[in-house]
């Protein structure tokens, strides 16, 4: 899309020439997405046009629902170039639409890219987020086949789309909760917000307290990582979705806390969350011990886990820990749906009771 010429902040080289006062490095618009096109674009069956046209042509298969989900990442909201590389930036982003999708049920298939590059930004830059992104989609096949490249006044603005499939009624949705089904989460909580904390702590001779810095750096490595590079649990879902073992299901961005809010919600059930039996990651236990902290409360408001929360029907219990247990899947058990006027209550590993407050993050407040 062309910007009207008098609101450009700058102007990439193929849009128009410009007499420039200052030097900085160059992007060639045309040879950006050429360099992105021979990198990235490779070619499917399902591809009838990818990059290189107006727009990307796909097929679609008989018996299939389309999954569609974008996501928008804004320098200094979502991220901060001081604590993450592109590359991982790049990787987080195509991980929170993939694990959109999987909590759909859905195969991801199709990326499209839309970028808002600063002044500061470089070929480089553009080159190493997409290596990112690919680096998360390659091990679901997914092709990119589009995108839009424009120049930012002000930061970088990274907007990913995400196209996957999902068979006919087999979608997994926020309200599909009843009563007396039981509550699940994928994985382990809360690591993501502690490897985002350890980002941000200042270097150890900086802190007054040097000696609560103490934690393993393997257990350090692991939770930077858990927040960098989280993992979409898209076979868990397409397992949930394919067995029809879930009644309803969302991914954990928000936290765990809001998430299930949500579900509660729109399925107008109420829940009796069982925090003794959180998944807690050796990792975050040592760091929330380290730091005085509750890893309880790192797993309720703990977003960008990309874990699967979901629930199921009493009855396929035996079936859902068996059949998770046959493919490897980690899994745990940790609620149960009541009526809606029951509230959204939890009760800690002591038996005591009281209702979950809401975290999660909400833009504008
Ligand atoms: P248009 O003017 O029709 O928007 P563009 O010149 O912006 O066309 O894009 C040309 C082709 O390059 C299209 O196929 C578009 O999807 C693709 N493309 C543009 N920017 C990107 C990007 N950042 N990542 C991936 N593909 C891109
Ligand atoms: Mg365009």
């Amino acid at each position: 899309m062309q910007p009207s010429r008098q609101r450009l902040p700058y102007i990439f080289t193929s849009m128009a020439s410009t007499v420039r006062t200052k030097a900085r490095p160059t992007i060639r618009e045309f040879d950006l997405i050429r360099a992105l096109h021979r990198r990235h674009g490779r070619r499917a069956p399902s591809v009838i046009q990818g990059i290189g046209d107006d727009a990307a042509v796909i097929t679609s298969r008989a018996g299939q629902w389309t999954v569609l989900t974008t996501d928008l990442l804004t320098e200094g909201v979502h991220f901060d170039l001081r604590t993450a590389t592109m590359s991982d930036i790049g990787f987080r982003a195509a991980a929170a639409n993939l694990s959109d999708v999987a909590a759909m049920g859905g195969t991801p298939q199709y990326l499209l890219v839309a970028l808002a590059i600063p002044r500061t930004g470089t070929r480089q830059h553009v080159l190493q987020l997409y290596r990112g992104m690919m680096a998360a989609c390659r091990p679901h096949r997914v092709r990119l086949i589009g995108g839009d490249t424009s120049a930012s006044g002000d930061g970088w603005f990274i907007s990913v789309t995400l196209v996957g499939m999902v068979p006919h009624r087999k979608a997994l949705f926020r309200s599909g909760a009843r009563i007396g089904d039981l509550l699940y989460v994928t994985g382990t909580i809360g690591d993501a917000l502690a490897g985002l904390r350890l980002l941000n702590e200042p270097p150890p001779r900086a802190r007054r307290h040097p000696r609560t810095g103490a934690l393993s750096a393997r257990h350090r490595q692991f939770l930077i990582d858990r927040h960098l590079h989280p993992t979409a649990r898209v076979a868990e879902g397409q397992w949930l979705s394919a067995l029809h073992l879930a009644t309803s299901a969302i991914d954990i961005s928000d936290g765990l806390s809001g998430d299930l809010r949500h579900i509660c919600e729109e399925s107008h059930v109420g829940v009796d969350l069982d925090l003794g039996a959180l998944p807690l990651s050796p990792a975050c236990v040592a760091y929330a011990t380290s730091r005085h902290l509750d890893p309880v409360d790192l797993a309720l408001t703990g977003g960008e886990d990309y874990e699967l929360l979901f629930t199921a029907s009493a009855r396929q219990r035996p079936r859902l820990e068996r059949t998770a247990l046959e493919r490897g899947f980690s899994l745990t058990r940790i609620g149960k749906i009541h009526p809606f006027r029951f509230g959204i209550q939890a009760v800690s590993s002591h038996g005591r009771r009281h209702r979950l407050p809401n975290t999660s993050y909400e833009h504008f407040t």
